[in-house]
């Protein structure tokens, strides 16, 4: 004879499991708290179903299915760092947050009309990274760089004032007369495309201890100290 279930017992069970589940998601929580991170779903941004990941005052999205590879997250999570702890308050990660998307070449073609050679860019706030960023054409040392890079982008939409007075100070001009040596004293040619990008390129390089800031001006050392606050050699990153 089939001993039917009341209504109590059903409520009781029900309660039961909704407690088990409860326990279960705490403790996934708990685990994620204390590792540092947390991942959660973001539904249809873009109209795209994206997942992310907080670090600090980061905030990285990604394509469901299409991660950051595993190696070039802990590499992530090391800039991270250096850009929360290691700058001038006013410009650190802290202060400034930013949101970082690691999306397919389909998806950001779709999105947004780019240059074919770019591999990552910054739009106000907002920072994208083409998926070769995750692969290993790029190298770790090139990666960490890519993202000081396009953080530094962040702070000079932040902070206007602060990329005029490093253009100014550089000797950025309407033109730049042949004789001012030292304003063409930078570390790479795209330096001298625009104040922003030499001032983006100027930190980067600042950024890997194996970077030889010597041939850089007296002004541009100047700035990449104070955008640090703390020495060189307690900032700067070997990568393998
Ligand atoms: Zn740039």
């Amino acid at each position: 004879m089939k001993k039917e279930k009341n209504f109590g017992d059903l409520v009781c069970g029900f309660y039961s499991f909704i407690g088990v589940v409860a326990v279960v998601v705490e403790l996934c929580c708990f685990i994620l708290m204390i590792s540092g991170f947390e991942t959660e779903m973001k539904v249809k941004l873009f109209g795209i179903e994206l997942e992310s990941l907080e670090y600090h005052q980061a905030k990285l999205y990604w394509e469901r299915g299409n991660p950051m590879p595993k190696e070039r997250l802990e590499i992530f999570y090391t800039v991270m760092d250096s850009l929360s702890e290691d700058v001038t308050v006013e410009y650190s990660l802290d202060e400034n947050p930013t949101d970082f998307f690691y999306l397919t070449e389909e998806t950001i073609t779709r999105l947004y009309e780019i240059d074919p050679g770019n591999i990552a860019f910054a739009r106000g706030g907002e920072v994208f990274l083409e998926p070769i960023t995750g692969s290993e054409k790029i190298d770790d040392g090139l990666f960490a760089m890519i993202l000081v890079h396009e953080y530094v982008h962040v702070i000079q939409y932040n902070h206007e004032s602060y990329l005029n007075e490093y253009a100014k100070d550089v000797g950025w001009k309407e033109e730049i007369p042949q004789a001012e040596e030292n304003f063409y004293k930078v570390l790479s040619q795209y330096s001298l495309e625009n104040p922003h990008e030499d001032m983006s390129e100027t930190y980067m390089f600042s950024y890997l201890c194996g970077n030889n800031l010597e041939a850089l001006s007296e002004a541009r050392i100047q700035h990449v100290e104070d955008f640090w606050g703390i020495p060189r050699e307690q900032y700067c990153q070997n990568f393998h």
